[in-house]
């Protein structure tokens, strides 16, 4: 069994990943550690490494592969960042950040699962990763400022506190855009000044709190 998620774990790197030309040799090797069917629900365990996002609960997904690692290497780690992620759903985003940078920092809106990937995470031995229950759409400012900040939901505009939180040369990685698509863009800081850049378009759960949408826009 355990063998056999292997294989698929490492066809999922090639053909999903590397195959579509992320090859960053750190970013391959933290998706060959993470086992993504332990971050997955048991219903839709066999499908953890097909070319899909899937059902977390809670009306939440786990991104499809290939846009969590075009993400991640939007950020440009090297290995030695302190960094936040908005959204920490299954756990299974922060458990790469954890092989990617020096210390993690993820806030998680809804606490039944927060709780859960803390266990998991926990448990599966990720010991840089520190999990917040809260309004991420404030950022997380007690550990501020931050190298990389990732939000895994979609804004309707960039949250000003995470520009706020981002530490000199640091990106923000955000899809923002209305209910139903968004852009993937970037942020950058220089000294008083934020460039940003546009990737594609995407599909993300909406970011709640403060500086997402608000519960009556939702429905
Ligand atoms: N990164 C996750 C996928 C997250 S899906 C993974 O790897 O599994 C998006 C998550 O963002 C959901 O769990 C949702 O509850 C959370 N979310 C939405 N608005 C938020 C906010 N304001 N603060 C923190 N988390 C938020």
């Amino acid at each position: 069994m355990q063998e056999s998620e292997e294989i698929l774990r490492l066809q999922m790197v090639n053909e999903q990943i590397a195959r579509r030309g992320l090859q960053d040799e750190r970013l391959l090797e933290a998706f060959r550690r993470v086992p993504r069917h332990l971050f997955v629900p048991p219903p839709y365990r066999h499908l953890a490494y097909a070319d899909t996002p899937l059902p977390i609960g809670y009306g939440q997904t786990i991104s499809q592969p290939y846009i969590v690692a075009l993400m991640l290497s939007l950020l440009h780690l090297r290995g030695h960042e302190k960094v936040l992620e908005i959204g920490t759903g299954s756990g299974y985003q922060a458990a790469l950040l954890a092989c990617l940078a020096q210390e993690v920092h993820t806030v998680e809106y809804i606490p039944e699962l927060a709780e859960e990937a803390a266990q998991r995470l926990k448990a599966l031995g990720f010991e840089n990763v520190f999990c917040h229950v809260g309004d991420g759409s404030l950022g997380w400012p007690p550990a501020a400022p931050y190298h990389g900040i990732v939000v895994a939901a979609a804004a309707p505009q960039v949250p000003q506190p995470l520009l706020e939180q981002l530490a000199e040369g640091g990106r923000l990685v955000i899809p923002v855009g209305n209910r139903k698509y968004q852009d993937l863009q970037v942020w950058e800081r220089h000294g008083e000044q934020v460039e940003s850049e546009s990737f594609l378009p995407v599909a993300f759960v909406p970011l709640r709190g403060t500086f997402g949408w608000q519960e009556e826009e939702l429905w």
